[in-house]
């Protein structure tokens, strides 16, 4: 049996896999089982931040994995000490608790915003809005934070106590907040999932000013959009507010699975010992690998992620087949004029790898593409848009 017939008979049947077995890769270059090389512009939905086979972060990797695998936390380990540490340092973020995955980051913050207003407010300040067309995980209290019908249907009935607003109808926030008994809001600073939509300025700013006034927990959840990867540090950075937390994971990892979520001044004493927990949260060796990677993306590393941006805007917004871009940094979604799964079929077999969010083709290459790279892919999107 091939190994994609083996994967389709034994592997649960939950995602529609493009019919490529992935062998190797190096730097922006993967490899297939035939030997056939593209360029990766989805690095595993934005999870390999520095490419295949970084030099830097596997060695981080490999001395710790050498070293201690796993302590579990009821011992300190210095690697998951140092990366909160880096965090906070580059965000002025308080406290920091460690998980492996999106959807536990923001598990962790949905129980802090909820402990925080039980005890500041009333235990009946439950209430989290969310925006329509969010993605913020899997498990039956994330898929209710995701504002997507169509990711709830036959999986009712979900954790209570959420609401939806239109991302920009700040009138709407304010009213469900009137209305209901509001521990929180969470947003993305793009909408990765929903289709690679940024939030406005004003919408953010305007939401900052109306939480604090509320005294209502502002999440944002930087799953998808944190670690560099729209140009900024942490994608509302570019937004110029400053959360109450903020979740994140894929990036951060770099290949490993990590989940994240930061507490800022309100929120840094809400968890108590016993509150909350995770057996491989802070693992020592996905924890140095991430704090290479955070290490790494300085002031310098970001500025080339703006200009990798600007190159591409500059070259597909001229492209015919393109009705328009949207996204932040590396984080882009693509609308094109033809079905997108018919670009995305010309595109592998011409050997590039971007990913789909909804109608659009995305593109989330590793940040430190080479330029040569970059511009190969661009010219095979092109030829595809058309
Ligand atoms: C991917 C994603 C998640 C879920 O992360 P997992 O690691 O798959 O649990 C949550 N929120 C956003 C914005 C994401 O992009």
């Amino acid at each position: 049996m091939s190994i994609i017939e083996l994967d389709n008979k034994y592997v649960a049947n939950t995602y529609a896999r493009f019919p490529i077995e992935l062998v190797s890769g190096k730097g922006s270059k993967l490899y297939d089982d035939a030997g056939k090389e593209y360029i990766d512009m989805g690095t595993g939905i934005g999870v390999n931040v520095f490419g295949v086979g970084d030099e830097g972060w596997v060695n981080a990797v490999t001395a710790q994995l050498k070293t201690l695998q796993h302590t579990s936390n009821l011992y300190y380990t210095s690697p998951c000490a140092r990366l909160a540490e880096a965090l906070c340092e580059r965000t002025g973020a308080k406290k920091v608790f460690f998980s492996n995955s999106g959807a536990e980051a923001n598990e962790c913050a949905i129980k802090a915003a909820r402990k925080y207003a039980a005890e500041k407010k009333g235990a009946e300040y439950f209430n989290i809005i969310t925006l329509n067309n969010s993605f913020h995980g899997r498990t039956i209290t994330t898929l209710a934070a995701t504002g997507q019908d169509s990711f709830h249907k036959d999986f009712l009935p979900l954790t209570d106590g959420f609401l939806y607003a239109d991302a920009g109808d700040i009138d709407g926030i304010k009213a469900l907040a009137e209305e209901n008994k509001v521990a929180a809001v969470m947003i993305e600073a793009v909408q990765g999932e929903g289709g690679v939509v940024p939030l406005t300025e004003d919408f953010v700013k305007g939401l900052e000013a109306f939480c604090k006034a509320e005294d209502i927990i502002l999440i944002v959840d930087e799953v998808q959009t944190g670690n560099g990867r729209t140009g900024a540090l942490y994608g509302y950075m570019k937004f110029g507010i400053t959360p109450d937390i903020v979740s994140t994971a894929k990036g951060l990892g770099g290949g490993l699975p990590i989940g994240a979520t930061m507490f800022f001044d309100k929120t840094e004493a809400v968890y108590t010992p016993g509150n909350h927990g995770s057996t491989f949260g802070g693992n020592p060796v996905a924890a140095a690998g991430a704090l290479n990677i955070i290490e790494r993306l300085d002031e310098d590393f970001l500025a080339e992620v703006n200009k990798k941006h600007d190159y591409i805007i500059d070259q597909l917004s001229v492209c015919e087949g393109v009705k328009g871009i949207t996204g932040l940094g590396l984080m882009l979604g693509i609308e094109t004029v033809k079905d997108v799964n018919e670009v995305l079929k010309a595109c592998q077999e011409n050997g590039v790898l971007p990913i789909k969010a909804k109608n659009k083709l995305r593109l989330l290459p590793p940040l430190n593409i080479p330029f040569e790279d970059l511009e190969r892919a661009v010219e095979v999107i092109k030829n595809a848009c058309v």
